[in-house]
């Protein structure tokens, strides 16, 4: 089992550097052992213009066959290796990418102590393996590997030369090349995506497979568009990891996004805006105005939807007229927060039965969440992309259905009044869109029409004659034509 990196570089960038990337030096060959055989990395040719790793993987098939029936994962051999001649010697497969992680641990997570920048950056990259097992064909090779900015080579490796009209072999010859990617990233995709085109893993699957195909794959592989295909396969068409697999792919994307950011930059926007007093930060503005417009609607029962690290939730415990909070979000890691900010395991009976923190998304209706008195969208809608927020109507407004829905979000005219930000950019990175005034309020009169709600629009913060307020909030109330200030305002 053989595999090539290449990489071209300059004087000032000379491809030798790969060598420290890879933390193996060029000059010296190097054998490591595994579990299953012998890794040997080495350098065909190490010049300044060229440089070329090879990682060369010298299998024990006796040891394979041994510890497939011994203590390997789970015990359970693969039946393919309880035979003594197979194919594993001779083909790239799961064991070569398991090599690959052992051996360029640190490159594959984009570790490199004596060239930082150069981990970071993208390189000319090459890489070849000459027999790789590929299940589906060389179309199925470049589905997996063009999507994420390969330019693909396959070639069928003929079963045998001096027999064409054999035809081919399961294997392929493969050259990919790209301009674009780091070599952390390549080394992600073949560790996942070869195991994948062989499709038949040496070891039992276990759940901590499923951790271990997120903690790789993560972002590139949540947005690949065979992203079910290759979980599938990589945990070896084990339907329920699968599909814990699918979920928790799309909660690592989420998972990223840290609302401590959301509030360090809406304290910066308030540090440039409000000098004279001393200024209350956006967010806590923000509560507030969400505080005022539950208690005017009378609402004990509330949802916090994407409640993020829980800020709104203790908010709202602080005031006994909250009788049953329940924050709602997709990431597993901000509720952890949440829990252990809110101090729920200490907190005494009668506080506890008050607050309940449920993980879900909000893209998926949930039963859990129908029934309540009022809803709260503080700061989300703009973190699902737009494609998406259709979804998220349906479930709030169609099927949770509750009295009052408020929904705040940034009001993207207001980001030229903040010196910080520069031009076109939006005040986090996670946030897929922002709004101006009159988009929010387009879409959310549609919305109200849609599901039977009256709208109104408040400003959260300084409203600017010119640009408006930082954030905008929409405040809907079920089955009125009128919302109840309107009503209040024709009643005096
Ligand atoms: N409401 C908080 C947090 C806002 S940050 C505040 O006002 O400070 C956005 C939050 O929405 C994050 O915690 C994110 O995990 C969550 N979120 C994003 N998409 C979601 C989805 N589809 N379902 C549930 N929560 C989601």
């Amino acid at each position: 089992m053989f595999l090539t990196i290449t990489t071209t570089g300059t004087p000032e960038h000379p491809a030798t550097d790969l060598g420290f990337l890879l933390h193996k030096h060029p000059d010296r060959a190097q054998a490591f052992a595994t579990s299953f055989g012998t890794a040997h990395v080495f350098y065909p040719e190490a010049e300044e213009e060229r440089c070329t790793a090879a990682l060369l993987l010298e299998l024990d098939a006796v040891a394979l066959v041994r510890r497939g029936k011994g203590k390997g994962r789970g015990g359970a051999p693969d039946a393919a290796l309880a035979q003594y001649v197979n194919d594993r010697p001779y083909a790239a497969s799961s064991l070569l990418a398991v090599a690959l992680s052992k051996v360029f641990s640190s490159a594959m997570h984009g570790v490199c102590k004596a060239r930082p920048e150069r981990a970071a950056q993208r390189l000319p990259l090459r890489v070849e393996v000459p027999a790789l097992p590929a299940r589906g064909g060389p179309d199925l090779v470049r589905r997996l590997f063009e999507p994420l900015g390969w330019a693909v080579a396959v070639e069928p490796v003929p079963l045998d030369t001096e027999f064409p009209e054999w035809g081919d072999s399961r294997y392929v010859r493969l050259v990919l090349e790209s301009e674009t990617l780091t070599l952390s990233a390549a080394l992600r995709h073949l560790y996942v995506l070869l195991p994948v085109l062989d499709d038949a893993k040496h070891y039992w699957v276990s759940s901590d497979e499923v951790r271990k195909l997120i903690r790789v794959g993560g972002a590139w592989l949540y947005f690949h568009p065979e992203v079910k295909l290759i979980t599938n396969r990589y945990l070896s068409r084990r339907w329920s990891l699968t599909r814990e697999a699918m979920e928790r792919l799309e909660l690592i994307r989420l998972a990223e996004t840290d609302d401590s950011e959301v509030e360090e930059i809406d304290n910066a926007v308030e540090a440039e805006t409000e000098q004279e007093e001393k200024p209350t930060p956006l967010a806590v503005q923000r509560r507030e105005a969400i505080l005022t417009a539950l208690r005017e609607r009378a609402a004990a029962r509330v949802l916090d939807l994407g409640c993020g690290e829980g800020h709104l939730v203790r908010a709202l415990l602080e005031e006994p007229r909250f009788t049953e909070i329940v924050g709602v979000d997709v990431s597993v890691r901000a509720l952890a927060i949440a829990s252990r900010r809110l101090k729920l395991d200490r907190m005494g009976e009668r506080q506890a039965a008050r607050v309940q923190l449920l993980q879900g998304s909000l893209a998926y209706t949930d039963k859990r969440l129908k029934g309540y008195d009022a809803a709260v969208l503080s700061e989300v809608i703009e973190h699902l992309d737009l494609p998406r927020l259709p979804a998220l109507e349906y479930a709030v407004f169609g099927s949770a259905r509750p009295r009052t829905v408020v929904v705040t979000t940034p009001n993207v005219e207001y980001n030229v009044r903040w010196e910080s930000l520069p031009a076109g950019h939006v005040r986090h990175r996670d946030h897929r869109f922002e709004w101006t005034r009159e988009e929010f309020r387009t879409w959310a009169r549609a919305v109200a029409e849609r599901h039977g709600y009256a709208v109104e629009f408040r400003p959260v913060g300084p409203d600017d004659p010119e640009v408006g307020p930082p954030t905008q909030l929409a405040l809907f109330t079920l089955g009125t034509t009128e919302t109840p200030t309107e009503k209040e305002a024709k009643a005096a």
